[in-house]
C-alpha cells in the first residue's frame, strides 16, 4: 500500500475537576501519534461492519483532527485527581480535607444509641 506515515507529538492543555474534591485542575498531556494515510486510489473500498477504517489521503491533504482527537482522548485521565492521594471532601460539612487535614467533628451519635448514652450518664 502506498501512503504517508504520519508521526508526531501533540501537547494539549486540559481543564477539569478533581473527582473527589471538585478542585479545578489544569494539566497538560503530551501524546504521540502515528498513523498510515493511504492514497485514496489504493484504499480498499469500505466494507460494512469493519472497525479498522483506513485513513486516506485526500488531494494530498491529511486530516489530522480525528487522529489527534483519539490520541488526546485516550491520554486523558479517566478520573482526574488534584493530587494522587486526594482525601476528598468531609462527609459532614463538605470542607476540602486537603486544605484542612486535621479537620474533625464530634462523632455523631447514632440516634438508636442516644438513649443508651443517657442511661450511662445517669448511672455515673
Ligand atoms: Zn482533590
Ligand atoms: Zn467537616
Amino acid at each position: 500500500m502506498e501512503g504517508v506515515l504520519v508521526t508526531g507529538t501533540a501537547q494539549a492543555s486540559l481543564e477539569g475537576e478533581c473527582v473527589r474534591c471538585l478542585e479545578p485542575i489544569t494539566d497538560e498531556v503530551t501524546v504521540n501519534f502515528q498513523e498510515l494515510y493511504v492514497y485514496e486510489d489504493h484504499a480498499l473500498p469500505p466494507s460494512e461492519g469493519e472497525d479498522d477504517e483506513v485513513s486516506t489521503l485526500r488531494d494530498d491533504l491529511v486530516d489530522l483532527e480525528p487522529l489527534l482527537r483519539d490520541a488526546v482522548v485516550l491520554a486523558l485521565p479517566f478520573q482526574p485527581l488534584c493530587q494522587d492521594d486526594c482525601p476528598g471532601l468531609c462527609p459532614e460539612c463538605g470542607a476540602r480535607l486537603a486544605d484542612d487535614p486535621d479537620h474533625t467533628h464530634e462523632a455523631p451519635i447514632d440516634p438508636r444509641w442516644a438513649a443508651l448514652t443517657e442511661l450511662q450518664t445517669e448511672q455515673n
